[in-house]
This record gives C-alpha cells, sequence and structure tokens, in this order.
C-alpha cells in the first residue's frame, strides 16, 4: 500500500470519527431532552429495561463486522455519556429504595406488623435438635407475649464435619411447636429446592449471611408470597445488601426484612464487627424493616443487652437473639446462646428501656 492510500483511508477515518461524534452528541441533546420531561413527571432517569431494549435491537439488526459484545460495550457507554449517569440515579430506581417508595414496608408475619414502628423480637435456638428443646424456647417465648420463634433445620457450618441440622425433621418439629403454640416461624432455607416443600412449615424464610449472594435462592424467594429475614453477607457492603434484597423484590415479594449480623474485621473481641451504623443507613435508603442479630454480630453473652439497647435506640426494628434450655450442651453456637432464666433477664430488660425511651 502506498503512503497516499493509507492517509486516504486514515483521512476518511477521521471524517467518520467526527461524524459519530455529531451523532454522539445529538443523540446526548434528544436524551438531555427526555430527561427533562421525566423529571417533570417526576420518573426516575436511568431506565434498565428501556436500555436493555435499545441494546437488543441494536444486536439485532447489526450486519457487522463489529461483534456483538463490543458493539454493547460501545453503546453502553454511549447511554452512559448521554444520561450523565451519577451514582444515585442508578440506585434511586432501585424498587427497595426509599427514593422509589417513601412509606416504610410493614411485614406482616401472622397479624404481626414489623416496621411499624413497635419493636419486634425473634428468639430461639440456634438449630432445632429435639421437639422438647424447641418446646421449652416456644413456652418461654409465649409466656412473654412474644409471636415469633427461630430454629434452624438446615444449618450452614463452617466444617462439614459439624452438626448439619436436622433437615426436614428440624421443620417438622418447628412446625408442631408452632401449631402447638401459636407461634410463627422464621427459619432458614440454604437452596432453592428446598423451598417450595419448606413453606408449609415455616412462616417466614431465613437467608442466611452465607447465602446473601446465592442469587438464584434470592429469585426462588422473592416468587412465593412469604416474608423473608434477609441476613447480611459476612463481608457483604451495605450496597450489595441492597442489591440482594432488590433480586427478592424484583421477582414480585417486597415482605423483606434486612437483618444486620455483624461482618468480619480485624477485630477478635467479638465474633463479628456489629456495624450499628448499617440500620439508620438502611432505613434511610430502603423502605424495609431493619432486624439487628445481636447473637451472631457479637458471639458474647455478656453484651446482647447493651449490643440491644443500642440497636433499638439507633432505629432498628427489631432484635433477633438466641436461646436455648441448656446451652452448654447445644450442637452448635453454645457459648452465646441464652440460657431461659438469662432470657427472662435480658427480655425484661429491653422491655425497661423500651418504656423509659418511649418505643
Ligand atoms: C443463624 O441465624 O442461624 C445464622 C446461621 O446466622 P448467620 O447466617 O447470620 O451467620
Ligand atoms: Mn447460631
Amino acid at each position: 500500500m502506498k503512503k497516499h492510500d493509507l492517509d486516504n483511508l486514515r483521512g476518511r477515518v477521521d471524517e467518520l470519527n467526527v461524524k459519530v461524534l455529531e451523532l454522539i452528541n445529538e443523540r446526548t441533546s434528544l436524551v438531555q431532552e427526555i430527561g427533562k420531561v421525566k423529571e417533570k413527571q417526576g420518573v426516575n432517569r436511568y431506565d434498565p429495561i428501556r436500555e436493555r431494549e435499545m441494546l437488543n435491537a441494536l444486536v439485532e439488526s447489526n450486519n457487522g463486522p463489529v461483534p456483538n459484545g463490543v458493539l454493547e460495550q460501545i453503546f453502553k457507554g454511549i447511554f452512559m455519556s448521554a444520561l450523565e449517569i451519577q451514582e444515585d440515579d442508578i440506585k434511586n430506581a432501585l424498587l427497595v429504595s426509599r427514593k422509589r417508595k417513601a412509606e416504610d414496608t410493614i411485614v406482616n408475619v401472622n397479624g404481626l406488623e414489623i416496621g411499624n414502628g413497635t419493636p419486634s423480637f425473634i428468639f430461639g435456638p440456634c438449630a432445632v435438635e429435639s421437639y422438647e428443646q424447641v418446646l421449652a424456647v416456644a413456652e418461654s417465648i409465649k409466656s412473654k407475649g412474644l409471636t415469633m420463634l427461630r430454629g434452624g433445620a438446615y444449618k450452614p457450618r463452617t466444617s462439614p464435619y459439624d452438626f448439619q441440622g436436622l433437615g426436614l425433621e428440624g421443620l417438622k418439629i418447628l412446625k408442631r411447636v408452632a401449631d402447638e403454640t401459636g407461634l410463627s416461624v422464621v427459619a432458614e432455607i440454604i437452596t432453592p429446592s428446598h423451598l417450595e416443600e419448606a413453606l408449609e412449615y415455616i412462616d417466614v424464610v431465613q437467608i442466611g449471611a452465607r447465602n446473601m449472594q446465592n442469587f438464584e435462592l434470592l429469585k426462588e424467594a422473592g416468587s412465593f408470597n412469604k416474608p423473608v429475614l434477609l441476613k447480611r453477607g459476612l463481608a457483604a457492603t451495605l450496597d450489595e445488601f441492597i442489591h440482594a434484597a432488590e433480586y427478592i423484590v424484583s421477582k414480585g415479594n417486597s415482605q423483606i426484612i434486612l437483618c444486620e449480623r455483624g461482618i468480619r474485621t480485624y477485630e477478635r473481641a467479638t465474633r463479628n464487627t456489629l456495624d450499628i451504623s448499617a440500620v439508620p443507613i438502611l432505613k434511610q435508603e430502603t423502605h424495609l424493616p431493619v432486624y439487628v442479630d445481636v447473637t451472631h454480630s457479637t458471639g458474647r453473652k455478656d453484651i446482647l443487652l447493651p449490643t440491644a439497647k443500642a440497636a433499638i435506640a439507633v432505629g432498628a426494628d427489631g432484635v433477633m437473639a438466641e436461646v436455648h434450655p441448656d446451652p452448654a450442651v447445644a450442637l452448635s453456637d453454645a457459648a452465646q446462646q441464652m440460657d431461659i432464666p438469662q432470657f427472662d433477664e435480658f427480655y425484661a430488660e429491653i422491655q425497661k428501656f423500651m418504656n423509659t425511651h418511649g418505643s
């Protein structure tokens, strides 16, 4: 190829560059006009569904030689620049966002309203071990006028050699105790394939910290009409936590309780570090109720009470803690579960605190 041929080709590329630029600018002006109309209508400017549709249409009319993957990348860049998307626009478009829905979501668990301004409580053993064990805790819960009982039937354990839970048998025990006492059951489900069957036995589906980003489980939980208690991942940012909740809501189920359960930090004085500031942040950013699990966040019985008080003071909609009739012989989390007299005292102190602080 002669030099002047190359110059000629380069010249044409330069011309095209300018034309492409002009077209991008023309497009940007149009999108800005659309943005103004949307603003007047109070509609969010960022519309991911419309963006997907535009990309699909482009891919369909692409005759090459640009590969579809590259085409998508180029146009995503163009869309971004046109919208001048700030992080906030994307965040505000989420279904869980407070910007999208200003009123608090109230999660109804058999008539108990979670998120209505009065803190509620979830107590129960770490794992279901026997009918007698669960019943002993349930009776203590009931005697306090409380209505929610927790218990793990499927336990996600660090070691495969540790007690993994009684499985379906555990759910049956929970259901039997619930029927006998009138309490509602909160239990963790660890795989999408267990979910439908489990719904016969439980009232609230717990998705544990280790499964916060099990997206198939989140989507499956979103496709049923059952309240979900979603726990924050061991090392999840609040943004990741909020997006995990979005997975559930995006499938149609907005009955979600977010649960702060401590995150992993360098601190070893507690099992995890309770991120108390997560509570007001999640309350501000989303319309969902927020719980604090004082057992797994601290891993210490001696500070359950002050951390529970802190949770309520900072605006939590409720507190979760583990109670076992004989913690010394518990098959999981033996060191951190309260026994029944400790539970009595804990709850009496919490009630005193709520009475003097207007909750
Ligand atoms: C639990 O609540 O039983 C549990 C296992 O907690 P986490 O998922 O927060 O570790
Ligand atoms: Mn536990």
